[in-house]
C-alpha cells in the first residue's frame, strides 16, 4: 500500500515544522510519498497568510533540492492548497479548500476559533447554523470551478466546531441535504476527496466513518493512512 500523505504544511505557511524536518520525518516513518501543500496567498483577507508568489518560488526552490536530496530513497511533490476566494497559485498538485465564506461583505473564517464563528453565525445567520451550512456548501460546490483543484481538501470544515453535534445535527437533512448536493457535483467531475482526520484528538475518525455511512454511494473504498483517510 502507498504509505503517504499529500496533505501538509510547513514553516513557509502556518505549518510548525520546516521543510527539511517534514522530508526526514516522512522518511523516518517509512512513507514512499510526501505532498507538500502549503497555503496559497491569502494576505487579502488574513494579513500575512499563506504564501505570496515570491515565498512560492522559495518554497519550491527548497523542496525542489530536498527532491534532488532524497531522489531515490522517498518521493517528493510540490503543491499548494487553494481556497475558493483567493488567488489561483501555481504548483505541482492543487488541494481546493474552503476555509472561509464572504457573507453580507463581510469575511468569515470556519476553522478560526470557535467563539469567532459561534459570533459570526449568531449575528450574520440569526443562529441558524443550517443556513450558513447551505451557504458553506454552495461555495464548496464551486471549489474545483474556482482552482481547478486535483483534490479536495476538508469536505466537512465547517464541522471543526462541532463536536457531539453542539451546534448543528450532521445527520439532519438540512445539513446532509446541501451536503449532498455538493458532493453529487463534484464528484460527477471525477474530483477526489481527502477525509481529513488530522484533529485526531477529537472527533475526527468518528466523523470520517459517519460521512462513510453517510455517503456510501459516493464513496468508493477508503485508503487509509496514519492520520488520513483518503476516497
Ligand atoms: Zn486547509
Amino acid at each position: 500500500m502507498l504509505h503517504t500523505d499529500f496533505h501538509t504544511h510547513t514553516t513557509f505557511c502556518d505549518g510548525k515544522s520546516t521543510p527539511r524536518e517534514m522530508v526526514e520525518a516522512a522518511y523516518r516513518m517509512g512513507m514512499t510519498d510526501l505532498g507538500v501543500s502549503g497555503h496559497a496567498d491569502f494576505s487579502m483577507f488574513e494579513p500575512g497568510f499563506g504564501m505570496d508568489d515570491e515565498k512560492l518560488r522559495q518554497y519550491t526552490e527548497e523542496l525542489q533540492e530536498l527532491r534532488e536530496e532524497y531522489r531515490g530513497k522517498m518521493n517528493l511533490y510540490i503543491g499548494i492548497e487553494l481556497d475558493g476566494l483567493g488567488p489561483v497559485q501555481k504548483a505541482e498538485y492543487a488541494i481546493g479548500s474552503t476555509h472561509a465564506l464572504i457573507k453580507d461583505g463581510g469575511y468569515v473564517c470556519v476553522d478560526d476559533t470557535e467563539e469567532k464563528l459561534v459570533k459570526a453565525v449568531e449575528t450574520l445567520w440569526h443562529g441558524d447554523w443550517y443556513a450558513f451550512a447551505r451557504e458553506y456548501f454552495e461555495a464548496e460546490a464551486q471549489i474545483y470551478d474556482r482552482t481547478k483543484c486535483d483534490f479536495i481538501g476538508h469536505f466537512d470544515l465547517l464541522t471543526k466546531f462541532n463536536e457531539g453535534y453542539k451546534h448543528f445535527d450532521e445527520t439532519k437533512d438540512a445539513y446532509l441535504e446541501p451536503a449532498i448536493t455538493a458532493m453529487h457535483k463534484l464528484a460527477a467531475l471525477g474530483i477526489p476527496f481527502e477525509i481529513n482526520t488530522g484533529a485526531m484528538s477529537r472527533s475526527s475518525v468518528k466523523r470520517a466513518v459517519c460521512l462513510r455511512r453517510t455517503y456510501p454511494h459516493q464513496l468508493r473504498q477508503p485508503q487509509c493512512r496514519h492520520d488520513r483517510i483518503w476516497v
